[in-house]
């Protein structure tokens, strides 16, 4: 009987040194993964960061405080009342995605569309810490420019007359079509999807990076309607983790 006890007693021990020396080790070398610790934009990605990048969606002073801090050139946008389902408060226009040090500087096409500052926040994170990577170990090169299909849109999901509106109709879901290397060459979701074993590599890879910022992410695995572009949104419940990602 005292042999249990005293068991048990060395085992709820063993458990909080361990729940402790783990919650110490995460905090010092991983802010990322914890939820509850500050966002930075140039940290690298980890557990909690799709949650933090969603959590940024209609919070304009946070969300330009992250921009700021981390040296993204842009331009805030007044408020768009698009009617009772669209428009946005928190738009931007993103002057590049990136003014890093040593960084070349990413040009949108067509350039500066509206968005909103999370989905900005979100593209500049995947630019630095996986669409340029990514370039480099596939193709030795960086990515100069992102074609896109826009972000704001007043409409509802695949542009259906009735439904739910989509993350488009506020800003929040931005479509990308292709990227443009530094030595001229053009990757795009339509004709390299299933192109090339590089090419095609390194779009799956630039998808699954998204995953991991944001809420919802569409590629041409999806659907036919996704076949020529990458959506990527901050919807709500990727707050909690309820992130999509095909
Ligand atoms: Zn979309």
């Amino acid at each position: 009987m005292l042999l249990i006890r005293a068991l048990r007693g060395l085992l709820f021990l063993s458990l909080v040194g361990i729940t402790l020396f783990l919650a110490y080790a995460v905090t010092r070398g991983r802010p990322e993964d914890l939820p509850w610790t500050a966002f930075d934009l140039s940290r690298p990605i980890g557990l909690s960061t799709g949650g933090k990048v969603a959590s940024l969606a209609d919070r304009l002073p946070a969300c330009a405080a992250q921009l700021d801090r981390a040296g993204v050139a842009y331009r805030a946008l007044p408020p768009l009342d698009g009617g009772p389902s669209c428009g946005y408060a928190d738009g931007i226009a993103l002057a590049s995605a990136s003014r890093r040090a040593g960084a070349r500087r990413i040009v949108l096409n067509p350039a500066a569309p509206p968005m909103s500052c999370a989905v900005a926040a979100g593209l500049a994170m995947w630019e630095w810490h996986v669409v340029q990577p990514a370039a480099l170990r596939h193709f030795g090169e960086q990515v100069t420019g992102i074609d896109h299909y826009g972000a704001y849109s007043c409409r509802r999901t695949y542009g259906a007359a009735a439904g739910r509106w989509s993350e488009h109709a506020t800003a929040d879901a931005f479509d990308v079509a292709g990227f443009r290397l530094a030595d001229g060459r053009r990757v795009s979701v339509q004709d390299d999807w299933r192109g090339t074993a590089v090419r095609a590599a390194f779009l799956r890879e630039v998808r699954d990076g998204a995953c991991r910022l944001f809420s919802t992410v569409l590629s041409p695995d999806y659907n036919e309607a996704h076949s020529d572009h990458i959506h990527v949104d901050v919807a709500a419940r990727g707050r909690l983790g309820g992130g999509y990602c095909r």
